[in-house]
């Protein structure tokens, strides 16, 4: 399958590996692995693993080194997570990094609606 110039793979090696992966992008690929069975197992949504693998494309796609929702906004919302979850993003990922996955965690909320516009603005405006 193929959406928006990204690849779909269902259930990769690394999904059988790691029952806790939910699903991954793979950097200068442009594919996104979905890990159906991890999904359908732990109860998550299909729609939000995908719109946070697809945050992480979009990152890739145009070399961001910025937040898409600016450092301030960024922050805000962060102030507004769950405080075990920003512990565990702290120390999972590296300091290049950290905002890229709190804001794939934080847009990942937004309807899919909502997310084809913000990448259809960014592709013109970037
Ligand atoms: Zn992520």
């Amino acid at each position: 399958m193929w959406i928006g110039g990204v690849t779909l793979v269902n259930n990769s090696q690394d999904c059988f590996n790691d029952k806790n992966l939910m699903g991954e992008y793979l950097v200068g690929k442009d594919t996104i692995v979905l890990c159906d069975d991890n999904i359908e197992q732990s109860r998550q949504s299909m729609g939000r693993v995908l719109r946070h693998e697809y945050i992480h494309y979009i990152y890739d796609r145009d070399q961001r080194q910025t937040p898409i929702l600016g450092e301030n906004n960024l922050n805000k919302f962060v102030r507004e997570m769950d405080s075990s979850e920003v512990m565990f993003v702290l120390i999972s990922e590296d300091e290049d990094s950290v905002n890229e996955e709190f804001e794939a965690r934080i847009l990942s909320d937004l309807p899919s609606v909502l997310l084809f516009f913000l990448d259809a603005f960014l592709m013109i405006f970037h």
